[in-house]
């Protein structure tokens, strides 16, 4: 057995100095009197240094005034920082005093514990820096630190508290700046079935407040949250049109503009226009026992909902032999080039079928107009869509025309509010990433702290190495 020892009078014996390292321990009155090597039973290698721990004077007088009596002082066991690969822990006898006068008991305080935990603060502190990089998983941190997961989300719960949250955890903390621009969205929980909704700061990309369902009184409360003064700041709130947030932030804030975004209104478009097309063609050629029609309609569908310039750069990128997919000699396998034919696609698409032809140039002149910064030129490009979706008298389409007709002064809006969909986009990615990782179930709480911190990316994990000298 490899071991350590350290005499009565604290000095160190040394009989095979070369296997030994000696490094500052940090754990305040800790005596190391003896390390042994073990193994987990997950297979890993544990340095179990055993050794006491000083009791000073002062901690044995009881409030009484009377000097307390060691009771009892069974083994405490704590999960310290690992080493390389290897777990490491302290074993020592943990004295629990009684005070002969008034009966009063205690603990003897641990000055290098971690409140709530059997871990030590520097491998609290470890844990703690690793989730707030936000490049690991809790699986991935878990197994980093040789921790359970439970105790991981644990801590990792606690930080996003302390960052996210004040009132003792029970409400959201206040925006960090005033915001001129807001974004409200709703996502699908777990389940799939029930919504929440957040806010956010479409400057930083900060999300703001969440909160379960997707009804009007998510904005009462956070406009309560953040008060009438915090309000009067804020321009314009961007949207779905397909929900009805932006009353409820007229009825209280009249001065807000609502602004229908690009992202949105595209993303209608294509679910509830150009898949409904899409199907309704194609039961109609199966109807009209065009088989083979309907076949080649089914496997349109990314090409419908491409941009003519994506299917363009397709092509392009196959015409310059691009390589999409690197071979291996190792394994047998060639390099897959870029096929051409995407815009070739689209075009025999759009010939075949007029009302494909219209989705076409819909998307075009939305993807036009919302690049107009004059609300007047914008105004007159989406009544030109207008007019096309009534002139096809296609249910879908004239439900869009509807659409753009009752949410025509929050769209033009954008020309003047330059709104841009990179922001909302990236939350939804992120909450679906997070969904993803498991953080959804079965703690909405813990999911919601988690969007909120993966909203805030800055962060600096380590201090500049200098600070340590100054
Ligand atoms: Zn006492």
């Amino acid at each position: 057995m490899d071991y350590i020892r350290t005499d009565a009078d604290g000095q160190l014996t040394l009989t095979r100095s070369t296997e030994f390292l000696f490094l500052p321990s940090c754990l305040y009155g800790f005596h190391n009197t003896e390390t042994t090597v073990e193994t987990a039973r997950s297979g890993r290698t544990v340095y179990c240094h055993k050794g006491t721990l000083d009791l000073p004077e002062e901690e044995r007088i009881c409030s009484c005034g009377q000097r307390m009596h060691i009771n009892s002082h069974p083994d405490i066991y704590i999960r310290h920082l690992c080493i390389g690969g290897s777990l490491s822990c302290l074993l020592f006898p943990h004295n629990q005093l009684r005070c002969p006068g008034c009966g009063a008991t205690k603990s003897q305080h641990i000055s290098f514990k971690a409140a709530g935990h059997l871990i030590t603060d520097a491998l609290y502190e470890y844990t703690s820096g690793l989730l707030a990089s936000g490049t690991y998983t809790n699986k991935q941190v878990a197994e980093i630190t040789g921790l359970g997961k439970n105790t991981v989300k644990a801590i990792d719960k606690k930080r996003l508290q302390e960052l996210y949250t004040t009132d003792n955890g029970r409400k959201l903390i206040k925006p960090e700046r005033q915001a001129k621009y807001l974004g409200i969205d709703e996502f699908k929980l777990h389940n799939g079935r029930r919504y929440a909704t957040h806010i956010i700061d479409l400057e930083t990309g900060h999300v703001l407040w969440i909160q379960n369902g997707k009804k009007k009184q998510v904005v009462y409360d956070f406009i309560d949250h953040v008060g009438m003064e915090w309000m009067s700041g804020v321009e314009a709130v961007a949207c779905d049109m397909n929900s009805d947030f932006q009353e409820a932030f007229e009825e209280k804030c009249e001065w807000i503009q609502p602004v229908f975004d690009y992202f949105h209104i595209v993303k209608n478009f294509n679910d509830k226009v150009v898949s409904e097309v899409r199907k309704d063609e194609q039961r109609r050629l199966y109807e009209e026992g065009n088989i083979e029609a309907a076949r080649a309609l089914k496997k349109t569908r990314y090409i419908l909902m491409s941009n003519r310039s994506t299917l363009q750069k397709k092509d392009d990128d196959a015409a310059s032999g691009r390589i999409i997919h690197k071979g291996s000699p190792l394994f047998k396998m060639e390099d897959i080039k870029r096929k051409s034919g995407y815009e070739a696609k689209y075009d025999t698409l759009l010939q075949e079928n007029k009302l494909l032809f219209t989705l076409d140039l819909v998307k075009e002149k939305l993807s036009a107009a919302y690049t107009l910064a004059d609300e007047a030129r914008m105004a007159g490009a989406i009544s030109d869509i207008m007019d096309i979706c009534q002139a096809t008298g296609n249910k879908h389409l004239l439900w869009f025309e509807k659409m753009l007709d009752t949410h025509f002064s929050g769209i033009i809006a954008h020309a003047t509010y330059k709104i841009s969909s990179g922001k909302i986009e990236g939350i939804n990615q992120k909450i679906k990433t997070l969904r993803r990782h498991g953080y959804g179930y079965p703690d909405d709480e813990y999911f919601f702290l988690k969007i909120m911190d993966m909203s805030r990316k800055k962060y600096i994990r380590n201090e500049p190495s200098h600070r340590i000298y100054d």
